[in-house]
């Protein structure tokens, strides 16, 4: 059965639906004020941390929310193009239990039952982990949640304790637990117990969540006294596992994308979706940090010198040079993607239409100032490195026009080659360690502990879903 993305957005909602979940719209990749600096919303449960601590209400909501992760805790930035389902912007398909309104047995045979009766997905295909114990924190194996998985008829060796993955945390402290996941081994008939880890052959779908502790800030883990469940499932894998593909990339999300990037190189280079090719590498890279710029800025970032302004313009700025080194894309010429990039997305997310001129002409303005960027930076570099007999540029040099130009490591290599060269890389890493160390301490995670701490929950507006001429409306649902 082929799903489009716009099918299986609307399958999901359903099912959880008719599971007496309220469906709430995507919060904005731009957290709010009080999150402190989190820099981007990089998982489904981000705009119901409030509600974790604070309210006693039982509720169900399901939701799919816009996600990117380039920066802080979850940092995907330096994977995306190198595997198949990595992405720094993606979806997060999610349901939710608060203050018990379901079980985890419940939360569980939801998930089954979606990907199983409702997707049609091949159960031998799955395989689960659940949470294997932590004796020195004095957190032991979840056997129920072995239990579970068994009574749902997952034979018992494709039930695997995991030890480090499978205790989920939100920070260093705050609300965790347990969690179990659920995997999809996209070749099948082999071993769940040899997949661990493998290859792109097996994906992580679905995590579950069991949040029932808290860890203060001395590092005790204690019950919250009441459970959370708190699920993620990533949208494009799950559309790659029900659309036959072997990656994220190859599903009708991206294919649009990827063909235009293809006619934008001069040799009209094809995308061929293999994993150890440097060129399609670079493919889904562009494809990846153009989208996911996209998105960022229809949600109000503007590519800067600062915290997700500066991420946003990091990946533009690898985006456009990139794909002029590596696929011969014109150096004016990546700001014509974005069009593209936009109509893949403006059915899902109407704020992505409504500022299609702004978005448009922030990437060609930031090429434009790039490139001269870029020039400006040679010259700089010509300048010193003629005068200078030594073999050697130095890292801290090569930093400097990174940090001051935005010139890529890369670039001042090729440069130097160019006069016989080499570029101190060793000591390169060490400046952006340097740096990376201060800007670190800057964004810490910040987590109150204590439920007093946290901010009370002030009404979630609910939304009611409709889906019309291929095209989602959310309307707010009085609250009573
Ligand atoms: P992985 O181990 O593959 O990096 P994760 O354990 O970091 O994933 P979670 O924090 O558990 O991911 O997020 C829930 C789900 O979101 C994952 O099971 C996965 O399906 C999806 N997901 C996570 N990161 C990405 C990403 N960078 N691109 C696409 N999907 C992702
Ligand atoms: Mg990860
Ligand atoms: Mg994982
Ligand atoms: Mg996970």
């Amino acid at each position: 059965t082929y799903h489009s993305h716009l099918e299986l957005r609307k399958s999901f909602f359903d099912f959880f639906q008719s599971k007496k979940h309220e469906i709430v719209k995507s919060a904005s990749v731009i957290p709010l004020e009080n999150d402190g600096s989190l820099l981007f919303t990089n998982a489904g449960m981000n705009q119901f941390k409030p509600l974790i601590l604070s309210s006693t209400e039982p509720r169900r909501v399901a939701n799919i929310q816009k996600c990117i992760r380039a920066g802080g805790k979850h940092n995907d930035l330096d994977d995306v193009g190198k595997d198949l389902h990595h992405q720094t912007f993606f979806e997060m398909m999610g349901n939710w239990s608060f203050n018990d309104a379901f079980s985890k047995e419940e939360a569980c045979k939801f998930a089954w039952d979606y990907l199983v009766e409702v997707l049609g997905i091949d159960s031998e295909r799955l395989y689960v982990s659940y949470f294997g114990g932590i004796e020195k924190l004095g957190l032991p194996e979840d056997r129920e949640c072995k239990e579970i998985w068994k009574n749902i008829g997952v034979p018992s060796h494709r039930i695997l304790p995991f030890v480090a993955e499978n205790f989920w945390e939100m920070g260093a402290a705050g609300p965790c637990g347990p969690c179990t996941e659920i995997h999809y081994d996209r070749i099948g008939g082999r071993d769940a117990s040899s997949l661990v880890n493998i290859d792109d052959s097996v994906v992580e779908i679905w995590n579950i969540v069991f949040m029932s502790n808290v860890r203060d800030s001395s590092g005790k883990i204690y019950n919250l006294g009441r459970n959370h469940i708190d699920t993620g499932m990533g949208f494009e894998r799950l559309l790659s596992v029900v659309q036959n593909k072997n990656s994220n990339f190859d599903t009708d999300v991206f294919i649009p994308i990827l063909a235009k990037i293809s006619s934008l190189t001069k040799k009209n280079l094809k995308y061929n979706g293999s994993v150890s090719s440097r060129e399609d590498a670079v493919f889904r890279l562009v494809a990846d940090h153009v989208r996911a710029s996209t998105i960022a800025i229809s949600d109000g970032a503007i590519p800067d010198g600062t915290g997700n302004g500066f991420i946003v313009r990091k990946m533009m700025r690898r985006s456009f040079l990139q794909g002029n080194s590596k696929l011969g894309i014109d150096r004016f010429g990546l700001s014509d993607l974005v069009p593209t990039v936009i109509s893949t997305l403006k059915n899902v997310y109407s704020e992505v239409e409504k500022s299609s001129d702004k978005i448009i002409n922030i990437f060609k303005e930031e090429e434009t100032q790039f490139w001269k960027t870029v020039d400006k930076a040679k010259k700089m570099f010509d300048v010193g490195a003629n005068e200078n007999k030594s073999s050697t540029i130095s890292g801290r040099k090569a930093f400097n026009l990174f940090e001051t130009y935005g010139l890529p490591l890369s670039v001042t290599i090729e440069m130097a080659r160019n006069l016989g060269k080499e570029v101190d890389e060793k000591e390169f890493e060490r400046c952006q360690l340097e740096a990376q160390k201060l800007s670190q301490k800057a964004s810490q995670f910040k987590l109150p502990v204590f439920a007093k701490d946290f901010p009370t929950h002030s009404d979630k507006e609910k939304y009611s879903y409709s889906f019309e001429n291929g095209r989602y409306a959310f309307s707010k649902v009085p609250t009573t």
